[in-house]
C-alpha cells in the first residue's frame, strides 16, 4: 500500500538525488568559466538555467540560500534542497519543470510553505517556489490570484471591492496549497470550500505544457485539482475564483466548564447537523497545563447577528455558556481577528485529522475527551479542534471536485505544539496524542483531510471514493510520476 511517508519519498528519489548532487558541484565549477558547461554531458547546466530565468536560482553556495528554502514549521529547516528556484512568472515555472525533468531532478512546488509534512521542501532535489507569483486582479465578481499569494493579501485586496472568499484563517497560508486540498473555514457552510469556487486554473503539467484548465478544458484535471492536494498533478500558477460578499459578520465565543464537555460535544454535533447554513462554529477542546480541559466554541453568523446562533448552540448543549461574548466585525476585522493579525510567526507543531462521518456516540465522545485529558495530565500542549461541514459543503460544485467528504459531519484536527526543533522524544509525545485521537474516534472516522496530511497513513485515507479516478487522471497527465514526492497518487 502506498504511504504518505517522507522516508519512502526520499528513497523513491534516490537516483534523482544523486543527479542533483552532481549537478550542484558542477555548478560551482561552471561559475569559473564557460568551458565548465561541457564538463559532463549528463550534468545539469545550472548557469545556463539560471540565466534563462526571470526569477532567481539559489544553489547551496549562493548568498541567501540558507533562508531561501524555509517553511512555516521550523522543523524542516534542516532539509537542504539541492536548488531553490524563485519563479517570477509561469514561464519560469515551465522552465524549471522542463529542466528538472530533463536532468532527472526531483521537484516539489512551494507556495505558502505550510505543509504539515514538509512536502514543499526536498532534500537535495529542487524546490520550486511560486511565492513571487502573487499578482491579484478583480472584475465582475471574479478574482484572479497568482498562486503564491497568501490568504491575508487576498482578503485585503478583495476588501477594496467589498468582496471576500471562503478560505482558511491563517494569514500566511498560501492560496495554492489551501485551495488544491479543499480549503475549510468560517464560510464553508454558507459558501462551500475554497476549491468549489475555482473557475479555472493556470497549470504547468509534468510535460511542461501550460494549460488553462476549467470545467470545459481538461475537465478531468480540473476535477482532480479541486481537492487532491498540491504537488501531485502539476504546478498551478494562477487561479480564477468566484468571490462572495465581504459583509459584516456576527461572532460568538462561548465557553463552558470542563464538567459540561461531553454535553458541548453532543450539542456541537447537533449544531453541525441542523443549524442554518448561515451559522458556523468550531469546537476547541484544549489541554491546559494544570491537567484540565478548556472548552469553547468560536462561531459566526453570516447574517451579521450571532445572537440567535449562540442561543441555538446553547439550547443544543442544554446549558448556558459560563462565559459569552457576542460581537460584530467588519470583513477585515474578522480576517485579522481569526488570523491573529496580518501575519503569523513560524511555529513548530505536529498535527493530523479525522473526518467524522456522523455524530459520535457517548462512548466515542468520552474517548475523544479522554485523549485530550491524557495530554493535559502529561502537560502536552494539545488540542482537538472540530470544524463543521454541512450546508454548501455537501454540494458538488459545477464541473465537480475530487474533494471526497461531502456527506461528512465535520473534521477533527489533532494539533500539538512542539518546540521549533523538536527532539525525537518530543515528536513522539506529540505523535502519541495524535495516534490516541485517531484511536478514540476510529469508529466514526471516514478518513483524513489532505490539507492536514500526516506521514504513514494510506493514500486512500485522504481520497476516499475519489482515489480510483484520481489515479486515472494522474496516469493521463503525469504517466512517469514526475510529481511523486509528497502524494503518491502514481
Ligand atoms: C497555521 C496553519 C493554519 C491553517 N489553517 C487552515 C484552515 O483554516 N483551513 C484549511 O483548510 N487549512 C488550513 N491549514 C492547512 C493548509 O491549508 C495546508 O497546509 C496547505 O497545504 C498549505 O498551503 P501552502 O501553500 O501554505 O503550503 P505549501 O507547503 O507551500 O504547499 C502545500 C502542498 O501543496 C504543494 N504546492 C504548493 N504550491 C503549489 C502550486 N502552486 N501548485 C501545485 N502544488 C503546490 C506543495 O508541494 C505541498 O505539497 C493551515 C495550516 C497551518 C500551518
Amino acid at each position: 500500500m502506498s504511504q504518505f511517508d517522507r522516508r519512502t519519498v526520499l528513497k523513491a528519489g534516490g537516483t534523482l538525488v544523486a543527479a542533483a548532487l552532481t549537478s550542484c558541484s558542477d555548478a560551482k565549477k561552471a561559475s569559473a568559466g564557460p568551458a565548465a558547461d561541457t564538463l559532463a554531458a549528463a550534468a545539469p547546466n545550472w548557469n545556463s538555467f539560471a540565466r534563462s530565468l526571470t526569477g532567481r536560482l539559489y544553489l547551496p553556495a549562493s548568498p541567501g540560500y540558507a533562508s531561501s528554502h524555509l517553511l512555516f514549521n521550523p522543523r524542516w529547516d534542516t532539509v537542504q534542497p539541492g536548488a531553490v528556484v524563485k519563479a517570477a512568472n509561469a514561464t519560469d515555472v515551465q522552465k524549471a519543470i522542463n529542466f528538472a525533468r530533463a536532468n532527472k531532478i526531483v521537484l516539489v512546488p512551494k507556495s505558502g510553505g505550510h505543509s504539515y509534512v514538509g512536502a514543499s521542501t526536498i532534500s537535495k532535489g529542487m524546490q520550486l517556489d511560486v511565492g513571487a507569483i502573487r499578482g491579484l486582479s478583480y472584475a465582475n465578481g471574479v478574482v484572479t490570484i497568482g498562486a503564491g499569494a497568501h490568504l491575508y493579501d487576498v482578503h485585503a485586496f478583495l476588501d477594496k471591492y467589498g468582496r471576500s472568499l471562503p478560505t482558511g484563517t491563517c494569514p500566511t497560508v498560501g492560496i495554492a496549497g489551501l485551495a488544491l486540498g479543499g480549503g475549510m473555514g468560517i464560510h464553508t457552510r454558507a459558501f462551500g470550500l475554497t476549491c468549489d469556487r475555482i473557475l479555472s486554473m493556470g497549470v504547468i503539467t509534468a510535460d511542461g505544457t501550460a494549460r488553462n484548465v476549467s470545467a470545459a478544458v481538461d475537465p478531468d484535471l480540473f476535477w482532480a485539482l479541486r481537492g487532491s492536494g498540491g504537488g501531485n498533478l502539476g504546478v498551478v500558477t494562477s487561479f480564477r475564483i468566484s468571490t462572495i460578499p465581504g459583509t459584516k459578520l456576527g461572532f460568538f465565543r462561548l465557553t463552558w466548564p470542563e464538567s459540561q464537555a461531553a454535553a458541548v460535544v453532543r450539542g456541537w454535533q447537533r449544531f453541525a447537523q441542523s443549524a442554518p447554513i448561515t451559522s458556523w462554529g468550531n469546537l476547541h477542546i484544549d489541554a491546559v497545563s494544570n491537567g484540565t480541559l478548556s472548552i469553547h466554541v468560536l462561531g459566526i453568523s453570516t447574517t451579521g447577528n450571532a445572537t440567535a446562533a449562540a442561543a441555538q448552540l446553547e439550547s443544543f448543549v442544554g446549558s448556558r455558556a459560563s462565559v459569552r461574548s457576542i460581537t460584530v466585525k467588519t470583513h477585515m476585522e474578522a480576517v485579522t481577528y481569526l488570523g491573529g493579525g496580518t501575519t503569523s510567526p513560524r511555529t513548530g507543531f505536529l498535527a493530523g485529522s479525522d473526518v467524522l462521518k456522523g455524530p459520535m456516540n457517548a462512548a466515542t465522545i468520552t474517548a475523544l475527551l479522554g485523549a485530550v485529558k491524557a495530554a493535559a495530565r502529561a502537560k502536552t500542549p494539545a488540542s482537538a479542534i472540530l470544524d463543521p461541514l454541512g450546508g454548501q459543503a455537501t454540494k458538488q460544485p459545477a464541473g465537480g471536485a475530487s474533494w471526497p467528504w461531502r456527506s461528512a459531519l465535520g473534521v477533527v484536527q489533532w494539533y500539538c505544539g512542539t518546540p521549533a526543533h523538536p527532539t525525537t522524544a518530543q515528536l513522539k509525545v506529540a505523535q502519541t496524542f495524535i495516534t490516541n485521537g485517531h484511536r478514540a474516534v476510529r469508529a466514526y472516522s471516514a478518513g483524513g483531510y489532505v490539507n492536514y496530511v500526516e506521514t504513514g497513513r494510506s493514500v486512500s485515507t485522504y481520497y476516499g471514493a475519489s482515489l480510483p479516478r484520481l489515479q486515472t487522471v494522474k496516469k493521463k497527465y503525469d504517466p512517469a510520476n514526475f510529481f511523486h514526492t509528497s502524494y503518491t497518487l502514481g
